[in-house]
């Protein structure tokens, strides 16, 4: 599934967040094959229109689209350098499909900061920083190896090319995703700064209410990738029932709970969207990219609905709730027969035809 690393100085508030996250697997019960480490929290992607499908189709369950994060190790100036966590923390991140960089906004004095005062801008070039060198290691190790397999004629001269101009944006002390490369020939690197950042921004329960204050904050990110939260406040919130949870959002102010603002910006990030499924047994929300056609949206489900696809009977998802059922909707003519072309939508409601 997608996951998403967090990284962040010391005594940011990763832990309270992860912990907020690992709390509120309630509905990770409901992935039995999955096996949860104990370094990974999950949260299910919010979506309403589940909820309204499960009433039509009386679904005995609901599994919601789930994002999963990986609790990373604290970087500290100079942790590419070092020999254990520098490799570890690597190991871990370069599997992740993004970034989730966790800032401090919040003043407490009782919790020492690394570097002496709460610095937002200052702490995300530490990590930026970090993150560049690290990769730079990586690329300098990978590099006298494809200078070898290329002279052998063993490795396309692309991957050594990509490989250099990437070494060259880093050098530069800028990050591989502001960059107009393309780093596809050395995907397996897995270089970090190459990969999709969420910034959370984790601040005092007053800043949430404060415009002036988030304006500033947002001002150091594309808007459009931050979060703000009060990690505190996430994990009380994920230590209540569902109605609690939702009354103490409402007293702070806020729409959205962090956790699930995080789950939908990761999400949007990725590029990523959701078409759904639904019968008496649940109703699922799916994940795919977007973009993708019928068929590759049917193996996300199995392999073999991809292999052995015919057809997809898809509804929009509001025909549907509209017509109040799927006959009703087949006889309002809102059934659509797409077929091995057909791009998919968000929010289709879908039943594959395949062979076996
Ligand atoms: P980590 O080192 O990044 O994992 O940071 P922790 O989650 O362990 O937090 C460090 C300290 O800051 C702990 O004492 C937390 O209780 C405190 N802390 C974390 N988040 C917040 C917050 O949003 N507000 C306040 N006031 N304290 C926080």
């Amino acid at each position: 599934a997608l996951t998403i690393a967090i990284v962040g100085l010391p005594n940011v508030g990763k832990s309270t967040l992860f912990n907020a996250l690992t709390k509120n697997n309630v509905l990770a019960a409901n992935y039995p094959f999955a096996t949860i480490e104990p370094n990974v929290g999950i949260v299910n992607l919010p979506d309403s229109r589940l909820a309204a499908l499960a009433t039509i189709f009386g679904s005995e369950r609901l599994l919601p689209a789930p994002v999963s994060f990986v609790d990373i190790a604290g970087i500290v100036r100079g942790a590419s350098e070092g020999e254990g966590l520098g490799n570890k923390f690597l190991a871990n991140i370069r599997e992740a499909d993004a970034i989730a960089q966790v800032i401090r906004g919040f003043a407490d004095p009782d919790v020492v900061h690394v570097d002496g005062a709460v610095n937002p801008a200052g702490d995300m070039e530490t990590i930026n920083t970090e993150l560049i060198l690290a990769d730079l290691q990586t690329l300098e190790k990978a590099i006298s190896r494809f200078e070898k397999e290329v002279k052998g004629r063993k490795m396309p001269p692309i991957v050594l090319e990509t490989a250099l101009k990437a070494q060259a944006v880093l050098d530069a002390g800028q990050p591989l995703s502001s960059a107009k490369l393309d780093i596809e020939p050395i995907r397996e690197l897995g270089l970090l700064t190459a990969k999709p950042f969420i910034y959370v921004f984790n601040v005092d329960e007053a800043v949430l209410q404060d415009a002036e204050k988030l304006a500033v904050l947002a001002d150091l990110v594309a808007p459009a990738n931050a979060v703000f939260l009060d990690a505190k406040l996430e994990s009380e919130l994920s230590e209540l029932d569902a109605a609690d949870a939702a009354e103490m959002l409402a007293s702070t102010g806020q729409a959205e709970s962090g956790l699930d603002q995080l789950a939908r910006i990761g999400f949007d990030t990725l590029g990523l969207q959701t078409y759904l499924t639904a019968g008496p047994k649940e109703t699922r929300a799916w994940t795919i990219h977007k973009g993708w056609t019928a068929p590759q949206a049917a193996g996300v489900i199995h392999t073999d609905f991809q292999k052995g696809f015919i057809k997809a009977e898809v509804f929009s998802f509001d025909d549907l709730i509209a017509a109040g059922s799927i006959a009703e909707a087949r006889a309002k003519g809102k059934a659509r027969i797409e077929g091995k072309e057909y791009v998919m939508q968000d929010g289709d409601v879908v039943e594959f035809r395949f062979n076996v």
